[in-house]
């Protein structure tokens, strides 16, 4: 008997030349925005002018703030909060990749609960109120735009848990591909993994319902189709505008279904070793999978035949075809080569269980440290 639930309340405005549509939708939230973005880039390159003039066309004033670090700190957003409470901003508008998205969801949970934001994030306090949030996604990518969740680093603990309310949803999720063009190669190899790994996640997690399945298949078909091509330039429109696409799907899926053990992983070794979050997905997710495989075998056997659009034979041939991939988007990056030393693992493998069990809960099979242990090893 089907029984589940849904619940992913987002306006989204998706399309090349969509950021014009920021002003009219932050005047239905607020009268003075704080801008939050991660530093010189978005400045430079005009970005941060043109949501200023939009939004001052459509009568809304501007603050802004560009101290948000890729891997989001949580007293970079405690200052940012700081900053907006002063300058009496009244919605929060995140303009960049997951990093300033989750920066701008935690300074409004900051201004809104109108205390220090780290024990909301590592599970002490109960994220109830936040200002409204506009997401404008510039890369493809971490589904932000669409998500509830906001991931946050404290480097004083070296822990990196996300975290998730309601009231973190944002009230509008700006896709215009056109941002996207500008992306490094390296980034949109990044960030076009982390689509896969959330999409195969959603796909194969214990709480995956009829709708996420569907939003997941949609994102791995994109991927298989687009990823590589937009790896390999940057200016095909078609296929930045398809892995943005993807990228959305990737954030339903998440919203409904949630992450399972790879991302767990992955953030609690952000949070030791500052990784780059796609990349260490790309590290781990081939060996995550052959654990996870035997939970459902004909979800891993269909995910290699999304991305192929041919029939496979097992679903250990799944592995096969992500891995290929990983190698031709050259993320074939092993952990040793991304910072992470193996007197590190008893760290990680302890943050995992610690502050992100309700994620290892979700995968398809048990996970018990020594399982951590041994897919850090094989991705090393
Ligand atoms: P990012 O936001 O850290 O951006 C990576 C780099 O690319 C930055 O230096 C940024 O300035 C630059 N950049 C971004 N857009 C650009 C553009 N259009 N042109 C040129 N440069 C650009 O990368 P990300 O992968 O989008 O976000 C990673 C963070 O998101 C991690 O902390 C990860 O844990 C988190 N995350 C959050 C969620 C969620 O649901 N909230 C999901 C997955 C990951």
């Amino acid at each position: 008997m089907l029984k589940f639930q849904n619940f992913v309340p987002v306006r989204v405005e998706f399309g090349a030349g969509k950021l014009e549509t920021v002003g009219n939708h932050a005047k239905a939230y607020g009268k003075k925005a704080l801008i939050v973005t991660t530093g010189p880039f978005f400045k430079e390159s005009g970005l941060v002018g043109r949501v200023e003039d939009y939004l001052k066309k459509a009568g809304v004033k501007s603050e802004v703030f560009l101290d948000a670090s890729p891997n989001p700190r949580s007293d970079e957003a405690d200052k940012g909060a700081e900053f907006a409470k002063s300058t009496g901003c009244d919605i929060v508008i995140g303009l960049g990749g997951g990093s300033a998205i989750d920066t701008a969801k935690c300074i409004a949970v900051g201004v809104a609960q109108g205390e220090p934001t780290w024990p909301y994030w590592i599970g002490e306090k109960s994220i109830i109120a936040a200002l409204p949030i506009i997401a404008i996604s510039t890369t493809s990518g971490t589904g932000s735009h669409i998500t509830p969740y906001s991931v946050i680093t404290n480097p004083a603990t070296n822990e990196k848990p996300g975290a998730g309310a309601d009231v973190m949803f944002p009230k509008v999720g700006i896709v215009d591909s056109e941002l996207m063009a500008t992306v490094p190669q390296k980034v949109t190899a990044a960030t076009g993994f982390d689509v896969l790994a959330h999409a195969i996640e959603a796909y194969t997690s214990n709480n995956a319902t009829p709708f996420s399945d569907q939003y997941a298949q949609e994102a791995i078909k994109l991927v298989g189709k687009y990823l590589r091509r937009v790896v390999d330039n940057g200016s095909d429109a078609e296929a930045r505008d398809a892995m943005a696409l993807a990228d959305t799907y990737g954030g339903y899926a998440i919203s409904i279904a949630v992450v399972s053990m790879c991302h767990v992983v992955a953030q609690a070794t952000g949070g030791v070793c500052n990784t780059v979050h796609g990349e260490s997905l790309a590290a781990l997710t081939p060996s995550a999978m052959r654990h996870s495989i035997s939970g459902r075998p004909e979800k891993y056997k269909r995910i290699g035949e999304l991305l192929t659009g041919k029939e496979l034979s097992s679903p250990e041939a799944s592995v096969e075809v992500v891995s290929e991939l990983i190698k031709d988007i050259g993320m074939a990056i092993p952990l040793s080569k991304q910072g992470v030393k193996e007197s590190d693992f008893n760290e990680i493998i302890d943050g995992s269980f610690r502050y992100m069990a309700s994620g290892l809960d979700l995968d398809p099979v048990p996970v018990t440290k020594e399982d951590i242990r041994k897919i850090l090893q094989e991705s090393f």
